[in-house]
């Protein structure tokens, strides 16, 4: 389980993809299955960016 940056609950099912801020390479994102669907908002915990 890991710790969902958007909604903050622990998630089984989610998706992890890097930061997709081209000035940051160690932010890695994770987005549940809720959150995706949704199309909440998530932010990089490096960096601050936050996407659709
Ligand atoms: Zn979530
Ligand atoms: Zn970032």
């Amino acid at each position: 389980m890991k710790t969902c940056g958007t909604c903050g609950r622990l998630v089984l099912d989610y998706a992890e993809f890097p930061c997709p801020n081209p000035g940051d390479d160690k932010g890695v994102i994770i987005r549940c299955k809720f959150c995706r669907e949704n199309e909440n908002t998530y932010s990089c915990p490096e960096c601050g960016f936050t996407g659709p």
